[in-house]
Parts: structure tokens; C-alpha cells; sequence
């Protein structure tokens, strides 16, 4: 499979301390990336990595099919919006354009107004960014990382502190970039409900590990409803699924299955594997929320 970006066992630390950890990451041209983690997890570590920010302790990545080492080869194919965006308060969404396209050399006609309307801010006329709210300050971080038309958007934690207006705008914006203009976009976050109403796949980070990669399908699916059993020999309780006919499910560690269907027939199951002497040790229906899952994917609540 073609892949636009893959980092190979990517790491990075910080003295002893490992903040990327042997890192793999798979993302596809078109893709939506959801970068998830809580913070510190390593998020924008990775981010600046791929965006030549910061450099690997080990390992290394490939972009656009080109090295990771061979910066100056993919560069202006990227935009990025890590951390707060670097805009001039005084002056206006449109003089903070005009003067990263200077910078990069962009001239063509219109292109301001192009940018600035498909953020949303059109009707900025002469405020300056000092009396924007959060969320048009975040939206302009966002044109000002499209100057160059980048086919990669690369953001950092855009939502974070955005009240619910201002991250539907955001996700629209995104939403729009992606479908109208085929940009694939990496987004962190550390809130798992706001991503995945945008994103189409998904790295869970914690502690600088990849713990899972997942489509959103794969994701809602974990989430969903299903029966969790828990036995002492799966490998023999996926046998005795198998002869039930029951075919969707998952081995998830050494002693729980997931079931994802015939819900309702937790008593049979449970019969079916007593007459192959497979104990059952637990068998309940569970439906996680995707908080949840994530939490308990990353080690509880305890830390968030
Ligand atoms: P946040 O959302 O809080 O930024 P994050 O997932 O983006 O979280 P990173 O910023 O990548 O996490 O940080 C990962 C770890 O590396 C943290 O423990 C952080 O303290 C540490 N770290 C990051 N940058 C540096 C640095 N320049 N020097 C030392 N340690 C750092």
C-alpha cells in the first residue's frame, strides 16, 4: 500500500527521558490522522519531527516518498500549526497573510482572499487579530498554514480551548480542506469525542508509544455493543465460536474475547463452552463510550 507518510520505529528523547518511543505511524494520502494522546504523551514531539522542527534521536520517517533526512525535498508540501499560531496582533487577518506570502514568495492574484474565505474569515475587514476570538485566531493559524498550498496540513491540538462554535468551525474548515482540496491532515488531540467526528483513522499515543492504529470504522466498532468474555483458553473458546457459526470477534488479550454478535445469547455461549470444558470466567454485555475505551486503552482516568 502507498503510504504518504511512515515513520520506522521513530524516537526521540529528551535526556533519559524517551518522549517518542519506536513510533510507526501509517498515514495515506486523503486520510484525516487523529493523533490522540493526553498531554505529554508525545504528540507534538511527533508532530515536529515530521515537519522538521525537531530532529529523531533514532529512527526516521519517509514523506511523499522521500526521506524524512531530505527535508528540503517535501518542505513546502507541508503547512503546519504547532503550538500557538505565530500571527501580529496589530494588524489584520489579511495583513498577516500578505506578509507570510511575501515571506514564501507567493504572489499569485487573489490568493488572500482566497485563503481567507475558505477559513471563514472574509468579513474580518480592518480587526485586528488582537479582538479575534480564540477560534478565528485558530482559523487564521490555519490559513496561514495553507499559504503555499500545501498537500499536507500538519496541527497541533487546533480545537484546544475553542468553546463549541468555534470547534465546529474549525472542524468544517478542516472538513472542507480535506474534501474540496484533497489535503490530508494530521490533528492532535487529546479529547478522542471531538476527533472522531472528524477523523478517518486513528494513532493512539501514550507515554510516547503507539499503543493502536485504527480506522474509524475499527474504532466505532470497539466502541459498539458486545459481549465480553472472559475465559482461561481462548484459543479453544474461538473454536467453539467458530462451531456456533459466530464469526465476528476478537481475541483482545490472553483471557478476554469480544463478541459482536448474537448478543443476546450469552447463556448459550457460556453452555457451548462448559460441554468443551472451556471455563467461562466472566460473560457480560458491554457498550463502551469512546472516552472511555481511550481511557482505558491509556490506564484510567486517573491522569488526564
Ligand atoms: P501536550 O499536549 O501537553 O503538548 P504532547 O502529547 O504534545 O502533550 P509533547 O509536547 O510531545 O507531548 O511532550 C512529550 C514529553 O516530552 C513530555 O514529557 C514533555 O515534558 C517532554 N518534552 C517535550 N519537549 C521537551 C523539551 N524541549 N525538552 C525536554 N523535554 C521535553
Amino acid at each position: 500500500m502507498e503510504y504518504l507518510l511512515t515513520t520506522n520505529s521513530l524516537s526521540k528523547a529528551y535526556g533519559r527521558h524517551r518522549a517518542v518511543n519506536a513510533v510507526n505511524l501509517h498515514i495515506r494520502q486523503g486520510d484525516i490522522y487523529g493523533l490522540i494522546g493526553r498531554n505529554g504523551a508525545g504528540k507534538t514531539t511527533i508532530l515536529k519531527i515530521i515537519s522538521g522542527l525537531a530532529a529523531p534521536t533514532s529512527g526516521d520517517f519517509s514523506l511523499f516518498g522521500k526521506s524524512g533526512r531530505d527535508a528540503a525535498g517535501y518542505m513546502s508540501r507541508i503547512g503546519t500549526l504547532i503550538e500557538a499560531p505565530g500571527v501580529y496582533p496589530n494588524m489584520t487577518a489579511a495583513e498577516n497573510l500578505k506578509l507570510k506570502c511575501l515571506a514564501m514568495g507567493v504572489r499569485k492574484k487573489g490568493v488572500i482572499e482566497e485563503l481567507l474565505k475558505t477559513v471563514g474569515l472574509s468579513d474580518t475587514g480592518k480587526k485586528k487579530v488582537k479582538n479575534f476570538s480564540l477560534g478565528m485566531k485558530q482559523r487564521l493559524g490555519i490559513a496561514l498554514a495553507l499559504v503555499g498550498n500545501p498537500d499536507l496540513l500538519v496541527l497541533d491540538e487546533p480545537i484546544n480551548g475553542l468553546d463549541p462554535q468555534g470547534i465546529a468551525e474549525v472542524r468544517e474548515t478542516l472538513f472542507r480542506l480535506n474534501k474540496e482540496q484533497n489535503i490530508t491532515l494530521i490533528i492532535s488531540s487529546h479529547i478522542l469525542e471531538e476527533l472522531s467526528k472528524i477523523a478517518t483513522h486513528y494513532g493512539i499515543i501514550h507515554d510516547g508509544v503507539l499503543l493502536q492504529e485504527l480506522t474509524r470504522e475499527e474504532l466505532l466498532k470497539r466502541c459498539s455493543e458486545r459481549i465480553e468474555l472472559k475465559t482461561s483458553d481462548t484459543r479453544r473458546a474461538c473454536t467453539v465460536l467458530e462451531r456456533m457459526g459466530i464469526t465476528d470477534y476478537k481475541v483482545v488479550d490472553a483471557d478476554t474475547i469480544h463478541i459482536f454478535e448474537r448478543l443476546n445469547d450469552g447463556g448459550e455461549i457460556t453452555m457451548a463452552l462448559a460441554e468443551h470444558q472451556v471455563k467461562t470466567m466472566g460473560i457480560t454485555v458491554k457498550n463502551e463510550a469512546l472516552e472511555d475505551y481511550y481511557l482505558n486503552l491509556t490506564g484510567g482516568a486517573a491522569n488526564v
